[in-house]
């Protein structure tokens, strides 16, 4: 089997470049879809206070045999947490449902900018990274004039920001300027939710000629553009089929039809305006 590529966050930390995420599962579907991911070779599992999974995620990597230092674990605060003091019980509590003592990335899971907290929080990140709880830090969501923001006035630099990409949403610029300032980008909704990405004559036909799925060809774009992936799946032979990707190569021509795919329309909301608190 080949290995998953890393990448070297700006404070030294690597990352896997294909790990598992897990939104929308709930806790006790959490604990066999981590387990089988650890089985099918992910080292890599991204979680969030706000997917109510922590739980089954913490347990399935704790009864995995896979030893906790192989495994690179990401949570998220949610909007409601953000603030200095909230955004540390935060942290802890989100420790505890997963039964660690650290994390390998934490990040603040949409700026709200309307809710003017993001700087604090960050704040409070910066203590969690200094005290060795959460050897990486990170936002995601966060558009320029947020990163921006954090860059004036505080002295850490996000390690990464996660945020929704795949070939229809292909965030060109933001992908520039994370470059631009050492901040790695790690897609979300890396397969477009399995929705229409993955119908594209275009994708499928490149598929035929690789003898590969959508899916794979996909993932296999993101990783060519140097992305972080974090595909979901609780269905055990695509949980396999998502991961066996790194044993073939898109050429440029495949490259540039997966670039005509741009249509500027998000799944998700917009980060300047989502104000979700629930
Ligand atoms: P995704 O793009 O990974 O798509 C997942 C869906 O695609 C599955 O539910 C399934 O229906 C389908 N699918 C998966 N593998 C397939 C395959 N091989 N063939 C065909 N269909 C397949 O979508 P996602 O879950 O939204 O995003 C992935 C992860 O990103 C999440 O689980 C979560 O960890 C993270 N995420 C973060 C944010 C954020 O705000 N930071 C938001 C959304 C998702």
């Amino acid at each position: 089997m080949s290995s998953v590529p890393r990448i070297t966050l700006n404070n030294g930390v690597t990352m896997p470049q294909l790990g598992f995420g897990v939104w929308q599962v709930p806790d006790d579907e959490a604990a066999t879809a981590v387990a089988r991911a650890l089985e099918a070779g992910y080292r890599s599992i991204d979680t969030a206070a706000a997917y109510e999974n922590e739980v089954g995620t913490g347990r399935a990597i704790a009864e995995s045999g896979v030893p906790r230092e192989d495994v690179f674990l990401t949570t998220k605060l949610w909007n409601t947490e953000q603030g200095y003091d909230a955004t540390l019980r935060a942290f802890d509590a989100s420790l505890e449902r997963l039964g660690t003592d650290y994390v390998d990335l934490y990040l603040i899971h949409w700026p709200v900018p309307m809710f003017d907290r993001y700087v604090d929080t960050w704040r409070a990140f910066e203590k969690l990274a200094t005290d060795g709880r959460a050897r990486a830090i990170g936002v995601s969501n966060f558009q320029p004039p947020h990163l921006e923001r954090l860059l004036a006035e505080t002295s850490t630099v996000p390690a990464v920001n996660q945020v929704e990409l795949h070939p229809h949403f292909q965030q060109e610029q933001l992908r520039t300027f994370n470059t631009a300032h050492h901040i790695a980008t790690e897609a979300w909704s890396p397969l477009g939710q399995g929705k229409d990405v993955l119908t594209e004559p275009s994708v499928g036909a490149i598929g035929r000629k690789h003898g590969r799925t959508p899916a794979q060809v996909v993932l296999r774009w993101h990783l060519q553009l140097g992305n972080v992936v974090i595909p979901k799946s609780v269905t055990p032979s695509r949980i396999t089929e998502n991961f066996e990707v790194l044993d073939f190569e898109l050429d440029a021509e495949d490259m540039s039809a997966i670039a005509a795919l741009e249509t500027g329309s998000r799944l998700g909301p917009d980060p300047s305006t989502m104000d979700f608190m629930g």
